[in-house]
């Protein structure tokens, strides 16, 4: 995994500079920013480029695949039993229960399939992540996620009636468009729905999602380097 990604020269150092650009995006919001998380994506990064940024105070991570935070965090969450893990790419119905052994939140439930499975799983063994369901704002062909017409009915599915703990929504915009109009979708979904938390936000966009109202920023090459 070394071989295919560069890693930042200091990641201490640049979340020390993440931090500190969302504390000042947090207070010039025009709206009492709520509380916002960084969530630090360490996908494709082994865990001595991770290891620095534990050091430096960081406890809440994101990974995009299941078989790969597996290999790498029961190790790490030994040694920092406040690790928060966050499953931030597609999940597989086959893997809900890995998955929810390993994460405390994930913000890819996408489909009726994932939620009766999650469902089955959480009854099973009483744990309850944190979810968010994915909007594909953009409606790109490619991407997972509900369409924003599709979000209310799927959130009732979810939410009222299979009682799972949906808290939020999640967008990933398309990458040739204005990060804002899709920031602005979200947030409405998410007020009409009475949903508390947005994912949104990437190296590239985050104040920009702050000034919108995200909860939830997912952070990866900013703090840990290029990956290729
Ligand atoms: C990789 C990834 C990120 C982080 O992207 P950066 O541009 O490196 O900050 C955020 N969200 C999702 C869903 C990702 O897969």
């Amino acid at each position: 995994m070394s071989s295919s990604t560069q890693s930042a020269a200091d990641p201490a150092e640049a979340l020390g500079a993440i931090l500190a650009r969302i504390e000042a995006a947090r207070k010039a919001a025009i709206a009492p920013a709520s509380p916002i998380t960084l969530i630090a994506v360490s996908k494709t990064f082994e865990p001595h480029h991770i290891l620095p940024v534990l050091t430096a105070g960081q406890r809440v991570f994101g990974e995009n695949r299941v078989q790969e935070a597996k290999s790498k965090w029961p190790e790490l969450k030994r040694e920092y039993p406040a690790i928060e893990l966050h499953l931030i790419g597609p999940l597989q119905s086959n893997k809900t229960r890995e998955a929810v052994e390993l994460f405390d939140a994930i913000h890819s439930l996408d489909r009726p399939k994932l939620a009766h499975a999650l469902k089955a799983e959480l009854d099973r063994t009483g744990r309850a992540p944190t979810l968010f369901i994915q909007v594909n704002t953009g409606e790109e062909p490619q991407k997972s996620g509900v369409t924003p017409l599709q979000a209310p009915a799927f959130i009732r599915l979810c939410r009222d009636e299979l009682r799972l703990p949906v808290k939020g929504l999640m967008c990933i915009p398309p990458e040739a468009e204005n990060p804002a109009l899709h920031f602005t979708l979200l947030k409405k979904i998410a007020d009409e729905n009475a949903l508390p938390f947005l994912s949104m936000g990437m190296s590239a966009d985050f104040e920009t999602a702050i000034r919108f109202g995200a909860t939830h920023l997912r952070v990866g090459s900013a703090i840990f380097g290029h990956r290729n």
